[in-house]
């Protein structure tokens, strides 16, 4: 596959065409792998959310009353358009992102699997009825769509996590305004193209480009009957409690701390590799990536040399590149933030194994890269514990039984994704029950839901009652209402004062 180099300005989409808007900033949009600017980004202005709500307020009535198969056969088109662009859409994740081009391509299939979902959508629709509820009444349930919706999303997935949000929305009937990330804006506009050649009427969905400008707006913005947001979690808390202040439902997914638990009786060949990959993919610029390694009784004699092997080994350059496993970090500044960690664990006395930093890469010496870093004996008071670091840093943290490691997770503010790894079924079953945090993989490293089951975090992982995509992104962008009928065949007469019962 061709890198992606095209160096025209990313701009806006509103009522199916492409433009500027009414705002003057601009800012780069980098090549993390070259550290060079490659294109310019236009941010939006509140003038343009208020186009794009009113674009797709105006588009509503007619979306919300086009018949659920015919958005799925849209939707069906444009996911078929998605299966035949894919690389290209990869090509682009990994010159803005930088994430390696086949890690790029999981993504788009991730995306892409919401979007199969969606295509379901009759059924998911369908609502309950109870017949003679009463003589001669009954009683059924539909579940009608919201109206204008908005999606706010982090820069690590630019193509899966829209996914998340919108081909639900649009199937269910409401009509969308996405404010994607400002760091690698580009794939949001290749599939707002996508949408209107599968035949997505114009104003139905939409993209406002920039940065909190637009976000605050789209919060306060009456018209906007839901927001649903992905990102770090100081800001879903900002984006939770602003959007219900002003009166929108919300569901804010936040940042994360992930831990693996390893157990004595691992498998250790298939638990290095998972810790590797889990730690180190997608220079752990993943909200699922494993962050800690809890290491219980004398596992982590064994386990910890063979982990600074594989980290010291890997193979870090630009994503476009075959043979690439890792690339560079999204931006300088991100890369700086890491690097700081790094600095404050040695600081706070963990033990650096692997030091990543100030990696050069011959013929990307600008470029936003550092290798992995690997810690030992890391305690919970650490800042390098305690926070996100969101780079390729795997914390171990020893404990003597799993007990005190299941104590340990539940204990963390983060309850996003967990591990544990282990061969005794039982232990398998105690950590499932007993842990707090939204999303376990028993030996399966990074246990993102598929898209029927829906994905969320526990305590500040996720604020908001539902789930991002599956039945209960459904739910999210629908509202349930209560029909009783009755016709005049029925036999009562006149007013009734008392509670109506079954008759
Ligand atoms: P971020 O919070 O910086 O940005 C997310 C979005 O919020 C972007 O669109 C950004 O423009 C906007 N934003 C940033 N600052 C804002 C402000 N002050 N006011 C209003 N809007 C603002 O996150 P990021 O760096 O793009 O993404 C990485 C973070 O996202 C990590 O914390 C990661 O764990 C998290 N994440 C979580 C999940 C999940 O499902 N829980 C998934 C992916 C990423």
């Amino acid at each position: 596959m061709q890198p992606y180099t095209d160096s025209a300005d990313v701009v806006h989409f509103i009522g199916g065409k492409t433009g500027r808007g009414a705002g003057e900033r601009t800012q780069a949009v980098f090549n993390p792998a070259t550290g060079a600017p490659a294109r310019r980004l236009v941010l939006g202005d509140v003038a343009d959310v208020d186009a794009a709500v009113a674009s797709a307020k105006a588009a509503f009535p007619m979306w919300r009353d086009t018949p659920p198969i015919r958005r799925a056969r849209v939707m069906l088109r444009f996911l078929e358009l998605m299966n035949r662009h894919a690389d290209e859409l990869a090509a682009i994740i990994t010159a803005e992102h930088g994430k390696v081009f086949s890690d790029a391509q999981g993504e788009v299939a991730r995306g892409i699997d919401v979007i199969e979902f969606a295509c379901g959508i009759p059924q998911l629709l369908k609502g309950d009825y109870t017949e003679q509820v009463s003589t001669g009444m009954d009683n059924w349930t539909v579940r009608q769509p919201l109206g204008v919706v908005a999606g706010i999303t982090p820069f690590n997935f630019p193509c899966m996590v829209p996914c998340w949000m919108f081909p639900v929305a649009l199937a269910a009937g409401c009509t969308f305004v996405l404010k994607p990330s400002e760091r690698d804006p580009s794939a949001s506009l290749f599939m707002a193209r996508l949408l209107k050649e599968a035949g997505l009427p114009d104003g139905v969905f939409n993209v406002v480009q920039g940065d909190k400008v637009v976000v605050d707006a789209l919060l306060a913005h009456r018209d906007v009957k839901a927001v649903s947001f992905v990102g770090s979690t100081p800001i879903a808390n900002y984006i939770y409690e602003t959007g219900a202040k002003h009166g929108k439902r919300v569901q804010a997914l936040g940042g994360a701390k992930n831990h693996m638990v390893v157990m004595p009786d691992a498998d250790l060949d298939k638990t290095v590799d998972a810790l590797i990959g889990a730690g180190y993919g997608s220079a752990g610029e993943r909200c699922m990536a494993i962050s800690v390694a809890v290491l219980v009784g004398d596992v982590a004699d064994k386990i910890v040399p063979r982990l600074a092997e594989r980290a010291r080994s890997l193979v870090v350059k630009d994503g476009m590149q075959a043979d690439a496993e890792m690339g560079p970090i999204v931006t300088k500044q991100a890369l700086e933030r890491i690097e700081g960690y790094i600095a404050s664990g040695v600081e706070e006395g963990a033990t650096l194994v692997v030091d990543g930093r100030g990696l050069k890469v011959p013929g990307h010496e600008e470029g936003f890269f550092t290798g992995g870093t690997l810690f030992d004996n890391v305690t919970p008071e650490m800042r390098i514990y305690k926070e996100e670091i969101f780079g390729p840093v795997l914390a171990c943290v020893r404990v003597k039984d799993f007990a005190q490691a299941v104590q340990l997770i539940n204990d963390h503010e983060f309850g996003n994704g967990v591990a544990c790894f282990t061969s005794d079924g039982n232990v398998a079953r105690e950590f499932g029950r007993q842990i707090e945090v939204g999303m376990v993989g028993i030996n399966v490293p990074i246990p993102v839901p598929m898209a029927w089951h829906g994905f969320g975090g526990w305590k500040r992982s996720l604020f908001g009652d539902m789930h991002a995509y599956g039945e209960e992104g459904v739910r999210f962008y629908t509202k349930q209402k209560s029909i009783m009928q009755r016709w005049p065949e029925s036999t009562e007469k006149g007013a009734e004062f008392s509670m109506p019962v079954a008759k």
